[in-house]
């Protein structure tokens, strides 16, 4: 078991929780630590706490914010090792994709610390000067899911911060480590009440997002509990940016050498397990090519090694949650029921929550593994005819978060790319979120945007101010 010395931070303090929860290894099955767990009164606190801060900390200059964050992200860099085995510890990635969340997530911190939000001026003549200012907006809630625990935090900290708003954070309750360590951080490094965390267990979700006293709730997870934290901040009207599930599609034309793309596709797929919002949960080929292709996925996916994260040449590791686990076996059955296994089809026989890399093939589009978010490592490999059609079935899904297209062609893959509806498309490559780009869900993927100015300019209120001359 790690050290249990985990602590909130609620108005600059680092105190016990009203309870506690066991933090579990998906690895091993095993105790990892016991966090704390706050009651309804520390999430008042923590609330009341922000509240207070907001005054000074948003008066501040935004460069002297952007300092602070600077230091911050130097404080996380010099435990950039210990962040990224405590990653892998509670969510289970293997060790080196951890060490890439934490490039990440600081990489991000310092995009954002350098960021700047300057007065535009709208018009000006011998009559009249018009600007905008983009202020903060007070206290924001932020919400996370347990799938990229540090830089799913880390995109909504560090703009909102910027901004000039003070934070109530909340991890998830099967990944709250990493961020209670953040919290140790930021508890020496910014003034007390700018930064808060709370911990629950699924149970103060719907009290932080009515809360009066919090203007706007930055939320990453499911579509259903994003729908309700819609329905929580209609009370007050907080500002929202949901950032949702998604089921995107990757499509592959016809002219390209499929010994090439399988890998890129299967890691587009297999990453982090599957439980990426933008992982390719649906792949469609080209009929000339469909048999080559789930024959090569699925040799590249019995080769993968499966283990835990923290041994040297792990490429995939366990699901992150036994809730996740269970959910996942009964999207194998339908797999099973519905079409053909090439690889995987099964959780291995051991401690923790493993499942085989699966290639799914001949499956119909209304089986629930092409219409659903899977969120686990299973592929369907889907047949289409022409590229119209494989656009069509794309576009058939409530979701619209990301897609792929994979060609040799760029200008055809430019043409099927602008044609799938959803935020995101790549071409030819997967994954590549950049901090100074916008990314934003459509559909039933989400509501508004994270990274890049777009990004940074959600945490604020554009506010006019109109003179005459
Ligand atoms: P989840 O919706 O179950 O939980 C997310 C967070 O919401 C957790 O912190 C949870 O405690 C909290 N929560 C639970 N009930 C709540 C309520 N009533 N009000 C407010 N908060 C509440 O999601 P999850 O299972 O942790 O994460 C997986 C999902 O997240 C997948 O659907 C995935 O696609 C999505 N996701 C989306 C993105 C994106 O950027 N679009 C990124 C990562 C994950």
């Amino acid at each position: 078991m790690e050290d249990d010395d985990y602590k909130l931070l609620i108005n600059g303090k680092l105190v016990r929780g009203a309870a506690t929860i066991d933090v579990i290894n998906p690895a091993t099955e095993e105790l990892l630590a016991i966090a704390p767990r706050s009651d309804r009164d520390q999430l008042e606190e923590a609330i009341a706490a922000a509240k207070a801060a907001f005054p000074a900390w948003s008066a501040t200059l935004i460069r002297t914010r952007g300092a602070i964050l600077k230091r911050l992200a130097d404080a996380i860099e010099v435990k950039h090792a210990e962040f990224s085995r405590l990653i892998t510890l509670e969510q289970g990635k293997p060790l080196l994709r951890a060490i890439g969340e934490m490039n990440a997530t600081i990489g991000l911190l310092r995009y954002f610390a350098e960021a700047d939000l300057p007065m535009k001026v709208l018009k000006e003549d011998d009559k009249q000067k018009i600007v905008q200012r983009n202020v903060p907006l007070g206290v924001v809630a932020a919400i996370m899911p347990w799938n990229n625990p540090m830089l799913l935090m880390m995109i909504k900290v560090a703009p909102a911060l910027l901004a000039g708003n003070t934070m109530v954070l909340k991890p998830a309750p099967t990944t709250p480590l990493t961020t209670l360590r953040f919290c140790e951080l930021c508890a020496n490094i910014l003034p007390p009440g700018v930064v808060n965390v709370i911990v629950d267990q699924n149970d103060l979700g719907g009290a932080l997002t009515t809360h009066p006293d919090i203007a706007k709730v930055a939320f990453t997870g499911s579509t259903a509990t994003g729908k309700k934290v819609m329905e929580g901040a209609s009370g007050t009207l907080k500002r929202l940016t949901l950032e949702l599930g998604g089921n995107d599609a990757a499509i592959v034309l016809d002219d390209v050498d499929v010994k090439t793309v399988a890998p890129k596709i299967l890691a587009a797929a297999m990453g982090n397990s599957g439980q990426v919002c933008l992982a390719a949960k649906r792949l469609y080929v080209h009929t000339s090519q469909y048999d080559e292709m789930c024959e090569e996925l699925g040799r590249l996916a019995t080769a993968m090694i499966v283990d835990d994260g923290l041994k040297q040449g792990t490429e995939m590791g366990p699901l992150q949650n036994r809730a996740q686990y269970e959910k996942v076996k009964t999207f194998l059955g339908d797999a099973k029921r519905d079409g053909k296994i090439v690889a995987g089809g099964d959780a291995l026989d051991r401690k923790g929550y493993f499942i085989a890399p699966t290639i799914v093939r001949d499956l119909p589009d209304e089986s629930r593994l092409v219409q659903e978010e899977q969120f686990g490592p299973i592929l369907p490999v889907l047949r289409y005819e022409t590229v119209e059609d494989a656009i069509a079935r794309a576009n058939d899904s409530e979701y619209g978060l990301g897609g792929t297209v994979w060609a040799s062609n760029l200008d055809r893959a430019f043409e099927v790319a602008s044609q799938i509806h959803t935020g995101t498309v790549w071409i030819n490559k997967h994954l590549d979120l950049q901090a100074d780009i916008p990314f934003a869900g459509s559909k039933q993927s989400g509501v508004g945007a994270e990274f890049g100015q777009e990004g940074l300019e959600q945490f604020t209120q554009p506010m006019v101010i109109n003179m005459a001359k």
